[in-house]
């Protein structure tokens, strides 16, 4: 099983901490292990949030992150290479996507050699969705139609915009349990058929389930059926962002 997406967020950039990770996978049957962490832990990638920061409640959020410089992680990436790990690890970066930074993005990216970069739609309009805040800048000032048409827009450009081998959890705007007046069905299918041209991994992401208590274990059913007859490529990911959470409802989904 693989669990392509796990996080370092809330540990310090040592070996040490990488390998409780590794030791997680292992108990939970896992044998090959992505591990990464958000752009907004690096100083580098300051520059395609200033338009984030522009709402007070979201500023507070990002003003404790960019505290690591993203050298300290390719070194800690070097110092993990040398180990021979009993199952496969790779290492990559989970990148907050805004068509509006796009260039900036790649340009960002261009600098640094990771084994893989997830791309996910965390914003609309660079008001985060998902957060403690987000009602107050997002949900409860916006309609919920053009939140969603927004969101899906954006995953479309991301997956166009060929910067990213994998796209993180696609439908993870469900999350706050709103739900569009319109069916989603037309999105899915031109989704599938896009992913599958620019040959992207489409991320089933189990934290919608246990982080946010979404009873989706993962993507739609149906979403997952389209993204199937279009033969695009499913990878399990767990968004674990606890060493405890490695693996989390792998071999259910
Ligand atoms: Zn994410
Ligand atoms: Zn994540």
């Amino acid at each position: 099983m693989i669990d392509s997406h796990v996080h370092l967020e809330n540990g310090p950039l040592t070996f040490d901490y990488v390998k409780e990770f590794v030791d997680s996978a292992i108990a939970h049957n896992i044998d090959e292990l992505h591990i990464l962490d958000h752009s907004h832990r690096f100083k580098e990638f300051e520059p395609i949030y200033v338009n984030h920061r522009k709402y007070k409640a979201q500023d507070e959020w990002f003003s404790r992150d960019f505290r690591n410089s993203i050298y300290e992680y390719l070194d800690l990436i070097k110092q993990c290479k040398k180990i021979n790990f009993p199952i496969k690890v790779i290492y990559g970066l989970e990148v907050c996507y805004q068509r509006n930074e796009e260039q900036l993005i790649r340009d960002i990216l261009n600098n640094y050699d990771l084994d893989f970069v997830i791309g996910s739609v965390h914003a609309i309009d660079y008001r985060n969705y998902d957060c403690s805040y987000s009602d107050e800048i997002l949900w409860n000032v916006c309609d919920v139609d053009t939140i969603y048409k927004k969101y899906f827009a954006e995953e479309l450009a991301l997956i166009k915009s060929d910067i990213f081998d994998q796209i993180g959890h696609p439908d993870q705007i469900k999350i706050r349990g709103f739900h569009p007046s319109f069916d989603l069905h037309p999105f899915y299918e031109e989704f599938a058929k896009l992913a599958k041209e620019h040959d992207i991994l489409v991320e089933n992401n189990s934290g919608c389930h246990y982080r946010y208590n979404h009873p989706d274990i993962g993507l739609n059913k149906d979403f997952i059926e389209i993204l199937k007859k279009y033969g695009c490529k499913l990878i399990t990911a767990s968004d674990a962002h606890y060493v405890k959470d490695v693996g989390s409802l792998i071999d259910k989904m």
